[in-house]
């Protein structure tokens, strides 16, 4: 049964006249018995291209979810739809009932955490009567490369091998390139099984700027913006210091939200926010989720996200009224030294994945071509080279060709030993005859003093640009040594463009303290 077939059917149980982005083509897949992997943003209704295909198979779908509280929502809004839904969880009581049910075929839907799916009782459970349909939910977590990685999803193949005609369906809203091609390998989906959907949200207007006086900058920001938003700040104390600069600023009644306060207030700075036109939370990212508030017109990033995806989830709260809204990241050097050492404290497993989501971010936040182009090429999409309405196309900043630059970076890294960090590399370039360039005899190289004047304010930007491009790779410690992209900008095959580094103002010029 083609998904155009089951319309009559998703205007009787869910009330919808038609399927929104590409939904019909993964219902269509899933009924045709065919393994698939969606990916689609978050709201993108990933959860009705189950949930249909339930009501209309005779057989139970079967959903692998991690999160009690995910399931119990979704168990909710199955239910309502009219859909015999069920779980089998730690807290659901009638699980013996649930159980017989099953067997019965009493079932349309039965969600299950992985660390319970991969037992033998639930094994045995589905080989008495094998299911229409696994649903693996929030499918990233199978893979190292992803953000959120869980363990018992490894364990799930051999699940999904003992019934090897019960079609698979992947569901994930963010997976990179990387994550997706693991989540395919991992779960024995082929590689034309991805169904990729649309992830521009073209009202939203992306800004990324480097932080140079943030309250100031986010004030003048929330002044051009008298609609209610978001401020996410990297941490507790700063979500509540950045709320009492902002409301002293704007005048605008600013809320901190985080998970250090007790749970009444957390509950009223949410409600109060969902009820405003104007009220503004500076919070960290425990704030959002399952947030259901359309007008929010901003959403500003004081310092740098976790992840681009991240960024785009969290970017993602604005707008969904599809109204103009505004997203602006403010970031600094430091953040991005302060993520490179952590990753050295990570297990071995997960320190590539970290440092590519890194680079990824950097790559962002360097880029002088269209930040939209560049997110929607990371989840995968072919967007045009200019949007129209990001900050690099509405006021494209000037670009240096750093060639030139790189190239000499790059030989003063080989010619060093590929181990030390951008400070010596920027000594030697320099030709700062410090003592640890004198110790190793570094200014006896022929790349010793060989950067002049106005371009050493270049040299670190530089560095994460390439570090960026992977043209440079980060030891643990913080060296710096050729990455794979290296080669053909040392031979000048492609060229190395960058904007013009932002001016660092001193604390005079900005009237005290920062
Ligand atoms: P996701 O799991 O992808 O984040 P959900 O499954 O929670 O998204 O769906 C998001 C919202 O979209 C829900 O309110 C759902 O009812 C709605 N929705 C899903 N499919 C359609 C459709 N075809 N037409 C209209 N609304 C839809
Ligand atoms: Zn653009």
């Amino acid at each position: 049964m083609s998904a155009e077939a089951l319309l009559p059917l998703l205007k009787s149980t869910f009330g919808f006249d038609a399927f929104r982005g590409r939904q019909g083509d993964v219902v269509d897949r899933v009924m045709a018995g065919m393994h698939t992997l969606a990916v689609m943003p978050t709201g993108a209704g990933k959860s009705l291209t189950y949930q249909l295909p339930a009501v209309a198979f005779s057989g139970c779908v079967v959903v692998i979810s991690p999160l009690i509280a995910l399931m119990h929502d979704q168990l909710r809004g199955a239910r309502a739809a009219g859909i015999r839904a069920a779980s089998l969880t730690s807290v659901d009581a009638d699980f013996a009932d649930t159980r017989q049910a099953y067997r019965d075929g009493e079932l349309d839907l039965l969600y299950i955490a992985p660390e319970r799916a991969t037992g033998e009782g639930f094994r045995a459970l589905l080989a008495a009567r094998p299911p229409a349909l696994f649903a693996i939910d929030e499918a990233h977590c199978v893979s190292e490369w992803g953000h959120d990685f869980r363990p018992d999803y490894r364990l799930l193949r051999p699940l999904l091998d003992a019934f090897p005609a019960v079609p698979r369906l992947a569901l994930t809203a963010t997976a990179d390139r990387h994550t997706r091609e693991d989540i395919l390998v991992q779960l024995g989906i082929p590689a034309d099984g991805l169904v990729l959907a649309g992830f521009d949200r073209p009202n939203i207007r992306y800004r990324v700027t480097p932080r140079i006086s943030p309250a100031r900058q986010l004030a003048d920001f929330i002044a051009a913006n008298p609609g209610p938003g978001i401020v996410y700040c990297p941490t507790r104390d700063g979500t509540e210091r950045m709320a009492a600069r902002l409301a002293g600023a704007t005048g605008r009644s600013v809320a901190a939200y985080h998970a250090g306060l007790d749970p009444e207030r957390r509950a009223r700075v949410q409600h109060d926010f969902v009820a405003s036109e104007d009220g503004i939370v500076t919070a960290t990212v425990a704030f959002g989720m399952g947030i259901d508030k359309p007008d929010v017109r901003f959403v500003a990033h004081a310092g740098l996200p976790k992840s681009i995806e991240s960024y785009y989830q969290e970017t993602g709260r604005a707008g969904r009224d599809g109204d103009p809204a505004e997203a602006l990241m403010l970031w600094g050097a430091e953040d991005f030294a302060r993520a490179r050492m952590r990753l050295s404290e990570l297990p071995e497993a997960r320190i590539a994945g970290e440092r590519a989501r890194l680079n990824a971010l950097a790559a962002l936040v360097e880029t002088v071509e269209c930040r939209r182009a560049l997110l929607l090429r990371h989840f995968g999409e072919d967007p045009p080279e200019r949007c129209g309405n990001c900050d690099t196309c509405l006021d494209p900043p000037a670009r240096l060709d750093v060639s030139v630059l790189a190239q000499k970076l790059l030989s003063a890294v080989y010619r060093t030993g590929q181990s030390f960090g951008a400070g010596h590399v920027e000594a030697v370039l320099t030709g700062k005859r410090d003592e640890r360039v004198a110790a190793r005899g570094h200014d006896k190289l022929s790349v010793f003093g060989i950067v002049e004047g106005e371009e050493a304010r270049l040299i670190k930007p530089l560095v994460r640009t390439l570090v960026a491009r992977e043209a440079l790779d980060t030891t643990e410690h913080g060296g710096l040594m050729l990455g794979r992209a290296a080669r053909p900008l040392l031979k000048g095959e492609a060229p190395v463009l960058m904007a013009e580094p932002p001016v660092k103002r001193t604390r005079r010029e900005r009237g005290g303290g920062a």
